[in-house]
């Protein structure tokens, strides 16, 4: 397995630190606001690369943080707490606003068939150990305490930059210039906050009363549940400067090993422009209501990770027709592998070895999906063919294993209830199909067509076949208003 490495800039064979076993962290959402489209690219990236390592036999611990304090609203340890803004605003407690979007953002990544995080930790549950962290900088050295905020000493410490390559020039370029700060220099990053009159979220420490800086919980979280040294950290490639830099140097500072891989995601585009943060009009759960969260997921996934990924009506279109090609082969398959065992001879080795070499190539998912594509015109052309039950239950086998468990595009949804949908949706179909065959023998015509047409509106198509009336799913029809 072939990643592309931030820290090396290059492609590199994967190599675990333990033989069969993955360590993955990644950087999730500040639970502040109402989750957007943005929130959801990484979570569906690692959602296939956890079940990638999974499907090649690694047990894998994946590990995603929920920020809920600490987070300012100004990059240069400057602003208000993102959370006590919000909770001012809508007159709630910094916790109760932290509770509803945590669930609104599960709720959203649930929709989009993310499987939960095996651990979800929590900055506010690990203050101890954020304390102790400053503490250890302090004693080797590399920080220093003004007044109740401790910063990280970025000239002590020779690291700096290995991340994002960042020379000392840029970075000053690049930090806004603070006109009360009481930094030594203004790339210095705080380790822990002073807490003002009025401030609620604060925790008693050795400089007094104040919280974390908010790039400490990950330095924490990350080496507390997968080791000081750990296999793949993630990101979007917004967090490589400062945040994912400031973890490296506070980690490392600490005399932990950290990371060996590092993974960063690309932005969204729509229309061909980057996405301005505060953009409301493309709230996740109004996406999911109009497009569906599968559909979001197949689109996420039909662009490599480091490359852009662009919304528009029209590409989101194009990748609705192309998952209802998939989706429509799987439910044929579905229909008609019933009890059908695989033959001696697979006939699918063959896509099966394409699939794993582009999942193997950095993740290269539009790779895999095409892969999918060219099985699902060859299984279609074998289908109209009456092939026999061993070739239709190799290839579901094949769609079983790639689109639906790594993928995570055909079939069952994490929860488990589209499954019962099924047999649901295909008994009220052949209901409302009896009675328009009921109305066709009463020579009702208007009766008949009028059924067949709302159905054609619902996506449903009727095919009258020797052996009776049969359904398929197809794409909605444009409702024809007189
Ligand atoms: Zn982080």
């Amino acid at each position: 397995m072939q990643l592309y490495n931030t820290l090396t800039r290059q492609k590199e064979p994967f190599t675990p630190l333990s033989e069969g076993h993955v360590g993955i962290y990644v950087c999730g959402p500040t639970v502040y606001s109402e989750p957007h489209i943005g929130n959801a690219r990484g979570p569906v990236f690692f959602d296939v690369v956890r079940r990638w390592f999974a499907r090649e036999g690694y047990r894998v611990r994946y590990v995603s943080n929920v920020t809920d304090v600490g987070h300012l609203t100004d990059d240069a340890d400057e602003g208000e707490d993102k959370l006590a803004k919000r909770a001012r605003l809508e007159q709630l407690e910094p916790m109760e606003i932290a509770e509803k979007y945590f669930w609104r953002y599960f709720d959203a990544m649930a929709s989009l068939g993310v499987r939960r995080p095996d651990i979800i930790p929590r900055a506010s549950g690990h203050i101890t150990e954020q304390l102790e962290m400053a503490r250890t900088l302090l004693e080797n050295g590399l920080a220093y305490e003004r007044g109740g905020n401790v910063y990280f000493d970025v000239s002590a410490w020779g690291g700096y930059g290995e991340l994002s390559g960042r020379k000392a020039d840029d970075q000053q370029e690049g930090t806004r210039v603070e006109v009360r700060s009481d930094k030594d220099d203004p790339r210095d990053f705080a380790l822990w906050k002073r807490a003002e009159a009025g401030h609620i979220m604060r925790w008693p420490s050795p400089w007094g009363e104040g919280f974390p800086g908010w790039h400490l919980e990950c330095s924490v979280m990350s080496t507390k549940y997968l080791g000081d040294t750990f296999d793949i950290h993630g990101g979007g490639l917004d967090l490589i400067f400062p945040h994912h830099e400031c973890e490296v140097a506070q980690a490392k500072g600490a005399g932990k090993g950290f990371a060996n891989y590092w993974l960063h995601w690309n932005f969204l585009t729509f229309g061909g422009e980057k996405m301005a943060k505060s953009k409301g009009a493309l709230a996740l759960s109004e996406l999911i209501k109009e497009h569906g969260g599968v559909a979001l997921r197949f689109h996420l996934l039909s662009a490599h990770y480091r490359s852009v990924s662009d919304f528009s009506d029209k590409s989101l279109y194009a990748s609705k027709q192309g998952l209802r090609r998939l989706q429509d082969t799987y439910t044929e398959l579905v229909r008609r592998a019933e009890g059908a065992d695989v033959g001696a001879d697979d006939p699918f080795g063959v896509p099966r070895e394409r699939f794993a070499a582009a999942m193997n190539d950095d993740f290269n998912t539009p790779q895999a999906v095409a892969v999918l594509f060219d099985s699902s015109r060859d299984v279609n052309a074998a289908l109209s063919k009456n092939p026999n039950a061993g070739f239709v239950a190799a290839a579901k086998a094949f769609f079983d294993e790639t689109a639906r468990d790594v993928l995570g595009i055909v079939g069952e949804q994490a929860d488990g209830s589209a499954e019962d949908d099924t047999a649901l949706l295909d008994g009220l179909v052949n209901l409302v199909s009896e009675q328009r065959q009921g109305a066709r023998l009463r020579r009702d015509f208007p009766t008949s067509d009028a059924i067949r047409d709302r159905l054609a509106e619902l996506g449903v198509a009727l095919e009258d076949t020797p052996e009776g009336v049969r359904w398929k799913r197809s794409t909605p029809k444009e409702k024809v208003t007189p």
